[in-house]
Order: C-alpha cells, then structure tokens, then sequence
C-alpha cells in the first residue's frame, strides 16, 4: 500500500531514555517501521532527551538492543549517524533556538516573566471565576527581551477550532480550549517537548508521525504551532493502548508490563514477539494470525489497526512462540538454544543434544521449557509418586496392578531391540498382553523413566535413553513401589 502523495516516506521512532521499553509501547517503534519498510522509506531512531529529570543511565543502550533484537533496523539515528544528524535531542539545541528566533521575530513568542507564585494566582484568579486556567487569558503587555533566562513561550493566535484526519483514529477534532501559551524553551536552555518533536519531525522531514493515544489531547497545540511556524504538518498517527489482560485499563510497567528483554530471557523468539505485537490490534482482514516479518511488512496498513484497545494476552504469545520454534530448523534452533540447556547436559555431545531437541521441538512453548523437557535425559529423575497419585487414569490403579505392568513392561523392553519401531512393535504387544490403555499403560512407563510432566513420544524417548538406562528406571520405579 503507497500513500497517493510522491514525497518519499520517512517515519521515525522517538524513545525518551528513561527505562526499558516495555511491551505496551514498543508497537510505536514497530508500526512505522513496518510502514516505512513496506513502502520503500526510511525508518529513524532519534533520541528525546531534553528532559533531564527524568533521564536514566543506560536507557538508550536497552531501548537500542531491544529494537535490534527485534530486528527494527533504523536507516538513521544513534550509532550509525545519517545526513539530518544529530538524533540526540540534548545535541540540537542550536536547532530549537534558531526556530525559536522565527518565532520571536514574526512576534510569536515571548519570555515568560513570572514568578511561580504569580502563575499560581492566575490559577486561583481562574478557579474563582470558574474559568479553566488558561495562560493565554495572562500575557505580559510589555514581556522583557528574551535572554534565555527565562522560558521562552508560544503566543498562540486566535483560539479556533481544528479538524485533523488520523489514519487510524479517524476524523478528529478539538475546540479553541484546547489552544494556550506552551513553553517553547525552558529556562534551563531545553526545549520542550511540545517544541523540539516538531522542529525535528521538520527538519528530519518525517512524513508520518507515529505514537500513542496520549497524544491526542495536545495535537490542537501542534497544529497551531505548525501554523504559526508555516510548516505543512505530517501525517499524524495515533495508536490506540494496549490494555491489561483485565482488559480494563492501559498496560503499564505497575501491571507488570514486562520489558521486551525480559522475554527474551524467558525464552521468546524475536519472530513471535514481533508477530505477536503486531497482531495486537492489527489484522489483515482474514483469520491469519501467524505472519512473517516480511508478510508484515507486505501486509501493514494504518487503515486495519483497530480503534479501540487490543487486550494484553500472554498465553497467546506463548502460543505463537511454540508455533514459531516448530518452524525453525534444526541448526537454527540448536543455535537459540545454546544458552537454555539443563546443567546436567553439560558433558553432552553436539550430537546428543540435537538427537534430544529434535525430540522435543514440537512441544517446546518457550526456550526456558528446555530444562523441564530434557533435564532427565542427562541425568537420573527423582522417582515423584505425586506424579502417579496425581494422574487422573493412573491414580485408579492400586499398588500391586502398577507393580505387575512395570514388571512386565521390563521383561518385554529387556528383550526388545531397541530402534523406535522396534520399540513401537513390542509397545503394543504389550498392551495387547496386559489388556490396558495406551493412556494408562504407556503414561505409567513414560512417568516411570522420566518423571517428568511431559515427554516427547514413548517409543523415542526409551530409544533415546537407551536399554540399559530404561531397565534400571524401571527398576527404580519398581523398588519405590515395593517400599
Ligand atoms: N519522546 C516521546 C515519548 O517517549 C515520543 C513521542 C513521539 O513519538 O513523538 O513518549
């Protein structure tokens, strides 16, 4: 999908470094990076960090790995520079004074030359008369020249009302209420938000500008500073939120919004995350739910991300990354999985570990369920008789039926080769010699030498520990039962 007008589409990402970036709002960095990429623009990463109160250590460096993880590759930003450089806020400053001065000279802006104490009367002043308090309503008449000693504002013009289109919310409009006199420049030489994203978004040439919801209220200030600037204002793009899983409120780090990392850690692929965090709120209009990067990227369009807030669902991620291990090749997995194996397999071969993984893969939900899956493949289990009484079918069973099958499932197993078919052959002759289930015969033995909640088929797990390990297991089963 191209957008009709010819101008080259540049959008950009525009994190403050001040935490980690968490899941609720990292589709502001994936939604226009899918939309530049499908449309043959350019994605750009630049850095807000003029307010320094709130600046954190190390923010840029997690926000920048996170995005990398991901995959969102910037074409401009930090690390790799680019011809509208710099993208560090706290570096431009030159910038915001220079538009700062136009403003000055067309008589748009003056300092600002009250005391706290007198901006608090005009509240009381407003509050009294029951009026919202509105700065505009106090100008200065003769404001002093401003010497950077003290914030410079934005004179706003005639409070008017303004209509906008935003591709995904729709037809939007705000009232003259919304219109006062912003800072432009605080007194400590920063600028402000308000001010410095659009003097970027400008000189960076950013044609959509992509970010949440919150913004909505303040975008009547933008337009009437984008008039008074007379620049042409970009496409303005706001998101809807992602809401907790109660689907009552906003997701956010006091809910537990975890950050991107951390899944990582936990064992998400980046292919799942990314495919999980765009089909937040997005769909393409089918049932399709499992889409690759590049299908997103094909497939992105402002015009599907719903309105109102997709709900946070963690048991869907989960779901999506299985899906997304069951994808990945061999090799490819052995790589992810380097760092998630159980200490026991530490003197493993390359050759058993991949024998194990191939076993596993398909029920692997997370990376981190590798230890759970394998640790009783390298080591010997802890016999866990709450594993049988726990066992809906198995719990029926009494001592001396259990007793009896373990028995004869290791007098079969002793004399059966043991390749998996061979296996599979003597497995069933032994539920047609016993007369029992597959879901009580099969699950008992399976418990029995891994008592382990999950394990790949019966017949490839015993060939995979092997005769000799099987028969001692079963032994082992054996004696706990006869205690
Ligand atoms: N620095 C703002 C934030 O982190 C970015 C908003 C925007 O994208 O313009 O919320």
């Amino acid at each position: 999908m191209t957008d009709s007008n010819q101008t080259p589409i540049r959008t950009r990402f525009a994190p403050s470094p001040t935490g980690y970036i968490h899941v609720g709002n990292v589709r502001a960095a994936l939604f226009p990076w899918l939309f530049a990429r499908g449309n043959n623009g350019k994605f750009i990463v630049r850095i807000e960090d003029t307010d320094q109160a709130r600046y954190v250590e190390g923010a840029q460096d997690l926000i920048l790995d996170t995005l990398k993880w991901l995959g969102i590759n910037w074409d401009e930003g930090p690390q790799i520079g680019g011809e509208y450089g710099p993208y560090i806020q706290s570096q431009r400053v030159d910038h915001y004074k220079q538009w700062a001065q136009k403003l000055i000279d067309k008589g748009l802006a003056y300092a600002d030359p009250y005391t706290p104490e007198q901006v608090d009367a005009f509240r009381a002043e407003s509050k009294a008369a029951k009026q919202p308090f509105l700065f505009r309503n106090f100008r200065p008449e003769n404001p002093p020249v401003w010497d950077g000693s003290m914030p410079l504002r934005f004179k706003v013009g005639e409070p008017k009302r303004y209509t906008w289109h935003d591709p995904v919310m729709g037809e939007l409009s705000a009232g003259p209420e919304a219109l006062d006199d912003f800072i432009l420049i605080k007194s400590d030489g920063m600028p402000t938000y308000n001010f410095a994203h659009i003097v970027d978004d400008q000189d960076m040439e950013i044609t959509h500008v992509v970010r949440g919801l919150e913004y909505i209220p303040s975008i009547p200030k933008y337009l009437s500073l984008y008039e008074a600037l007379e620049i042409t204002p970009p496409v303005l793009v706001c998101l809807p939120h992602i809401m907790a899983p109660d689907g009552k409120k906003k997701l956010g780090k006091r809910d537990g919004a975890k950050s991107v990392t951390e899944y990582k850690n936990e064992g998400i692929l980046p292919e799942a995350m990314l495919n999980f965090l765009a089909s937040m709120g997005w769909n393409d209009g089918t049932e399709q739910e499992l889409f690759t990067v590049q299908e997103l990227i094909d497939k992105f369009s402002f015009d599907r991300v719903q309105k109102s807030g997709a709900r946070f669902d963690e048991t869907r991620l989960l779901w999506m990354n299985g899906q997304w291990i069951r994808r990945l090749d061999l090799d490819d997995l052995m790589a992810r999985v380097d760092s998630f194996w159980p200490e026991s397999a530490e003197q493993a071969s390359d050759d058993e570990k991949r024998q194990i993984l191939t076993l596993v893969q398909d029920r692997l939900k997370t990376l981190a369920d590798l230890p759970m899956l394998t640790d009783y493949f390298f080591s010997e289990p802890n016999v866990d008789l709450s594993m049988i009484s726990g066992n809906k079918q198995l719990s029926k069973l009494d001592r001396a039926e259990i007793v009896n099958l373990l028995t004869a499932a290791k007098t079969a197993l002793s004399c059966s080769a043991f390749d998996p078919s061979s296996l599979q052959a003597t497995l069933n002759q032994l539920l047609e010699s016993t007369g029992q289930k597959p879901g009580i015969l099969f699950s008992l033995i399976r418990l029995a030498v891994s008592w382990a909640p999950f394990s790949p088929a019966l017949n490839d797990t015993l060939s995979t520990l092997g005769q000799e390990v099987v028969a001692r297991r079963l032994q082992v089963a054996l004696d706990a039962f006869a205690e």
